[in-house]
């Protein structure tokens, strides 16, 4: 074996830094007490992700200081998948409280060769010692055979699977993260990989990552979020924040307008049934109208601040666990996804953001 000594995975994985505080391994409190409901593992490797996302922090061609490198802009710190197994596995009385508001486990792949078959590995230590729910972010581009990796990751004990097509078009994705970057993703590869998800998963199991602001139109990311669901497949937004050192290190995050508009339209398709004929755009396609029934629809979801919500995997509850404290943004007051029930302060916000630039 070449990798004895070498901290990567199947034995080492990383934790978002949210994640490493959840489980006591890294101090520090968290905003307004948004407890991280998932624990988030990255696969990890000497030689690093073999794509080269514009966008992206594990980028192999991201410019970075050493000791430096960041994911989402914060660390994501190595510990030793057993560590972590025997933090989640204490007795009640002997876990921490915030071990025990963990409600699901997501591992992430990156693109690596190994990675598919270490992942499996992963997914069976962590469901023979815990019961956690365990989703996986597959990297379609290294599956030889999606369908028969989705079964064997559901075998091993996983129920959900997430696939991060990120950019809305296929022009962008080639820009982003195909050939117009040395990158060896494709488009077709991955909705390939989510209809074979889906029938290994089923309908509303399979969830389909976006980031918006990678600058595509409003009509566009809507009729991504609308193709996701014809797929049977839930969209889950993040919204897109200059990593330092990448490519798009100097590009903007959406505006707040935007990333609310695009809430909105992505809860009323995901979660109630809504389809876009019924929305209207300008001629920039910037979304103007979601129809007559919108209130019908909403009922008091709006009120409640439910669109603006992180979307993510379902605890086993069926509430989100997914909900990614502080991912798009630094802790601070006005938040893009809100990884909590934002409060009625928060709601004026969002109100007053929706119809804005
Ligand atoms: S929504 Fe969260 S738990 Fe689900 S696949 Fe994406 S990162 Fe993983």
């Amino acid at each position: 074996m070449d990798n004895i000594g070498r901290l990567e995975s199947p034995d080492y994985v990383q934790t978002s830094l949210a994640g490493a505080m959840a489980l006591g391994l890294e101090p520090g409190s968290f905003y307004r007490n948004a407890y991280p409901g998932s624990l988030n593992l990255l696969m990890t490797y000497q030689d690093g992700c073999r794509a080269n996302c514009s966008y992206c922090g594990l980028a192999r061609e991201r410019y970075a200081e050493p000791d430096k490198n960041t994911f989402i802009r914060v660390k994501w710190p190595v510990y030793e998948l057993s560590n972590i197994i025997d933090i989640l596995t204490r007795p009640p009385q002997a876990a921490a409280a915030k071990v025990q508001k963990l409600g699901r486990i997501c591992i992430s792949m990156i693109t690596h060769p190994r990675a598919a078959d270490d992942c499996i590995d992963i997914v069976k230590r962590l469901s023979a010692s815990t019961q956690l729910p365990i989703s996986v972010l597959a990297s379609p581009t290294i599956l030889q055979g999606a369908s028969a990796f989705f079964n064997r990751i559901k075998s091993a004990g996983a129920d959900r699977v997430g696939i991060a097509v990120d950019a809305a078009t296929p022009e962008l994705f080639f820009d982003m993260r195909g050939q117009a970057v040395g990158g060896p993703h494709r488009w077709e590869t991955y909705w390939e990989a989510i209809e074979q998800a889906v029938m290994v998963f089923g309908r509303d199991n399979v969830s389909v990552h976006l980031i918006v602001g990678l600058g595509e139109t409003e009509q566009a990311m809507v009729q991504t979020i609308s193709r996701a669901n014809q797929y049977g497949a839930q969209a889950h937004l993040f919204s897109f924040c200059p990593e330092p050192g990448s490519k798009l290190s100097s590009y903007k995050p959406p505006s707040y307008g935007q990333y609310r508009r695009i809430q909105l339209a992505a809860y009323l398709l995901n979660k109630k049934q809504s389809t876009i004929d019924a929305f209207e755009f300008n001629s920039h396609g910037k979304i103007v109208s979601y129809g007559s029934r919108l209130h019908e629809l909403l009922g008091d979801d709006l009120a409640a601040g439910e669109p603006f919500r992180t979307s993510g995997c379902p605890n086993k509850e069926g509430c989100v666990a997914c909900n990614r404290p502080y991912g798009n943004e630094r802790p601070g007051p006005v938040l893009r996804n809100y990884p909590f029930q934002p409060e009625d302060s928060d709601i004026d916000t969002i109100k007053g953001q929706i119809w804005d630039e």
